[in-house]
């Protein structure tokens, strides 16, 4: 095939162990944990629902490494959201719950970055989020786990540091849809594929970083996922 431009870059995930997952697309859950639903106004009783970000806003951070997001454009309020981020490896539509953990190649600690002053604008219009959401360098990750090397993740801290100072703190039991849950839910509406990267979600105390800040997200048996805001 010859190209009239030359094609985009593929997305490279680190994975533990060696090699690179390629990354197909990015979803998000939105409130997902009770206490984050809570502090953003809701009940944290309502169905689930997704957003998505493109697959070049992911930035991938080895095991050990320091990555580094620039603080973007039009926000005075950056947000970090620590998740935890499912990675599938078996792709498939109306994929039960109890049929779900066969679909997940792995899992990483993810920052879904938010520009909230511009999704706070959004909500209340009525708009999509994307201006919020969707920005370059708003979805680092770290190295993939591979579930064959850590087991299905179901219970364990996650929490998330600035410049050594615990922000976000939480359980993944807590997670009011958990992983299976969430695979089941998000392949009725799309056709999930090996590539795809799921960000379940945040406990509370999400809050704004500035420059110079160092966030340190981490998950029990996944690790730290280390990123400078510049
Ligand atoms: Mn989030």
């Amino acid at each position: 095939m010859s190209f009239v431009i030359a094609p985009p870059p593929l997305v490279a995930v680190p994975v533990a162990g060696g090699g690179s997952y390629p990354v197909h697309r990015v979803y998000c859950v939105g409130r997902n944990y009770v206490d984050h639903a809570v502090e953003m106004g809701f009940s944290g009783r309502e169905p689930p629902f997704f957003f998505l970000k493109p697959a070049d806003t992911v930035v991938p951070v080895a095991a050990g490494e320091t990555g580094q997001i620039d603080y973007p454009t039009l926000t005075a309020n950056l947000h970090h959201e620590v998740e935890l981020v499912v990675a599938i490896g078996t792709g498939g539509s109306g994929i039960s719950a109890a049929d779900a953990p066969r679909h997940i190649y792995g899992y990483a600690v993810g920052l879904d970055m938010t520009r909230r002053d511009l999704q706070n604008d959004m909500k209340k219009q009525g708009r999509p989020w994307c201006v919020g959401k969707a920005f370059e360098q708003s979805a680092p990750i770290g190295t993939i786990v591979p579930m064959a090397q850590c087991g299905e993740l179901l219970t364990g801290a996650i929490s998330l540091t600035v410049n050594g100072s615990t922000r976000q703190h939480g359980d993944l039991k807590d997670l009011i849809w958990s992983v299976n849950d969430t695979i089941e839910q998000l392949s009725q509406g799309w056709t999930l594929q090996p590539g795809d990267l799921i960000y379940t979600g945040t406990p509370a105390g999400v809050a704004a970083v500035v420059r110079g800040d160092v966030m340190e997200a981490q998950i029990a048996g996944l690790g730290a996922l280390r990123v400078a805001v510049r």
